[in-house]
């Protein structure tokens, strides 16, 4: 009888991590894929709490668990489509790692790049996010390279690297990102490393000729198109706050 079991009503936040993905189009699919995406843990009483974190560092990797606030409204099937098989076929929502699910919990795992403790609020800095800006952070875990790794592992739908395409920019880009950017070096590299992943829908993958997109990274909009298999950056303005 599930009436029996007891859970808490809610889940009590920990705190909000900050990354520079402030709209779900473009987030990778997974942790990993773009090492470049930083995020920063910020913690809540009475999680903000140094003691909480000791000994963390020790740890290369992380499990980060969190709420997919922003798809929680949208409740769940019991199937989904998921973009590895081109959003047309559909798996048990259990054999995916679809956004849409009982309880809405998301699991990464991240790299460990630092903590920190200024004035009173204690930071976590976390490489390698798969998550959007703003999402609310559950529970974080060691991951545990004796446990957790499967070296022979089989991985489904899902078992290759997804395929990346080649990004290039427009000497008009390139300059815009000299301008707007505090570390043009490091944001081309982020720039790069999310679109390399191809981030159109697989509906407009399979369309012809030349796209148009834009997305948000940090504080900067940025303007690309695909051409054929390639994708080219054509501007960047600074527009998100
Ligand atoms: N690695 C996690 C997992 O397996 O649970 C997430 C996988 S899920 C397929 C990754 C996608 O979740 C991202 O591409 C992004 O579109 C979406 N996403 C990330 N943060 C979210 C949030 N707070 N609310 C809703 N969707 C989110």
């Amino acid at each position: 009888d599930p009436g029996l079991l007891t859970l808490p009503d809610a889940l009590q936040p920990l705190g909000i991590i900050h990354t520079p993905y402030k709209q779900k189009f473009a987030i990778p699919r997974q942790p990993g894929l773009v090492k470049e995406a930083v995020g920063e843990i910020y913690f809540f009483a009475p999680f903000n709490d140094i003691n909480c974190f000791r000994g963390i560092e020790q740890f290369s990797h992380l499990w980060i668990l969190f709420q997919f606030h922003q798809t929680l409204n949208k409740g769940w099937k019991p199937t989904v489509r998921p973009p590895r098989l081109g959003g047309n076929q559909r798996v048990g929502v259990f054999a995916s790692r679809s956004t849409h699910r009982p309880n809405g919990i998301g699991l990464s795992v991240v790299e460990f790049e630092s903590l920190s403790s200024h004035q009173g609020q204690v930071c976590l800095k976390v490489k390698g996010v798969d998550l959007l800006d703003g999402t609310p952070i559950i529970d974080i875990k060691p991951y545990l390279p004796y446990a957790d790794a499967h070296p022979n592992a089989v991985g489904g739908f899902a078992s290759d690297l997804p395929s990346s395409v080649a990004v290039r920019f427009s000497p008009a880009a390139l300059t815009q990102l000299q301008q707007f950017s505090d570390d043009p070096q490091k944001m081309k590299n982020l720039i790069e490393s999310v679109l390399q992943q191809d981030p159109r829908p697989a509906y407009k993958a399979s369309q012809s000729g030349p796209q148009a997109f834009a997305i948000c990274l940090d504080n900067l909009n940025i303007h690309w198109q695909s051409v054929e298999n390639s994708i080219e950056v054509t501007g960047i303005e600074v527009i998100c706050a």
